[in-house]
């Protein structure tokens, strides 16, 4: 079986007294792409802000690479490979897209800066035509390339992405799924967070689904695809 990258196990978060996050454990192998789904107010982004050291769990752990990185900083876990593209994406509006491109890498110290960056250009050809326009001034879709963009020139390990399908039209929902299945084709390994549970299921190898801060189900993402349960509660049927 392959190696786990990140284990997540019995995780709690509390914002005051609201338990967000009640004693969640998952976890993410090498290769993989993992789908965390559930509705609005489950607890899926609070689960990959204590990931990255965002929100301070309340009991739990997180091994990434074998060791705990509870309480380490996102910086510090980027510089590791463990990299998450934020829900509402946080590009830096008044610079521009290479400028955003080139803040991804500046944890780097290697000279490959711009064969990455030409590689970026490659899976998201839109944003090499607007190379030199800030970032504030384009659509919602384009901005979400950017931030998938700038995440991937970090080279990560392991790319995290809280639902990056988020307010975006049916075109560029496609567009952004056909990207993350290319990225993870090329050897990311890939916790993608959403609320569109056909296409993060479809894409799948393995999936959980949470519910009121738990994880209620998981499953390869067919199986979990075909469950009834899922169905019913996700897919509309
Ligand atoms: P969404 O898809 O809307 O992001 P989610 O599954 O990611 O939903 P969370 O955003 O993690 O869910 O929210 C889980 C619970 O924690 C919700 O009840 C939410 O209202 C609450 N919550 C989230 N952020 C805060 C905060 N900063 N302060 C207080 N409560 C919060």
């Amino acid at each position: 079986m392959a190696t786990t990258l990140l284990k997540v196990s019995g995780l709690k978060v509390a914002y005051g007294g609201i338990q967000a996050v009640k004693g969640v454990s998952f976890e993410v192998r090498e290769g993989e792409l993992v789908s965390l789904i559930g509705a609005n107010g489950a607890g899926k982004t609070t689960t990959l802000k204590a990931i990255t050291g965002l929100q301070p769990p309340a009991d739990g752990d997180i091994e990434y690479l074998g060791q705990s990185i509870k309480g380490r900083g996102a910086w510090d876990l980027a510089r590791l490979g463990l990299v998450m593209v934020p829900e509402g994406r946080g590009t830096f509006t008044r610079m521009t897209i290479v400028e955003n491109l080139l803040m991804g890498a500046y944890t780097r110290k290697d000279g490959e800066v711009q064969a990455d960056m030409d590689k970026v250009f490659g899976l998201f050809p839109r944003l090499k035509e607007r190379a030199t326009q800030l970032a504030g001034t384009m659509s919602g879709g384009e901005q979400q390339m950017l931030a998938m963009g700038r995440a991937l020139m970090a080279r990560p390990k392991v790319l995290l992405l809280d639902e990056p399908s988020m307010g975006l039209s049916p075109i560029m929902v496609d567009k952004i799924f056909e990207v993350v299945a290319d990225i993870h084709k090329q050897g990311v390994t890939v916790l993608l967070v959403e609320q569109n549970a056909s296409r993060a299921l479809q894409l799948a190898n393995r999936g959980y689904v949470m519910e009121s801060g738990e994880v209620t189900m998981d499953g390869e993402g067919q199986a979990l695809l075909n469950d009834p349960r899922v169905r019913a509660a996700y897919l509309g049927e």
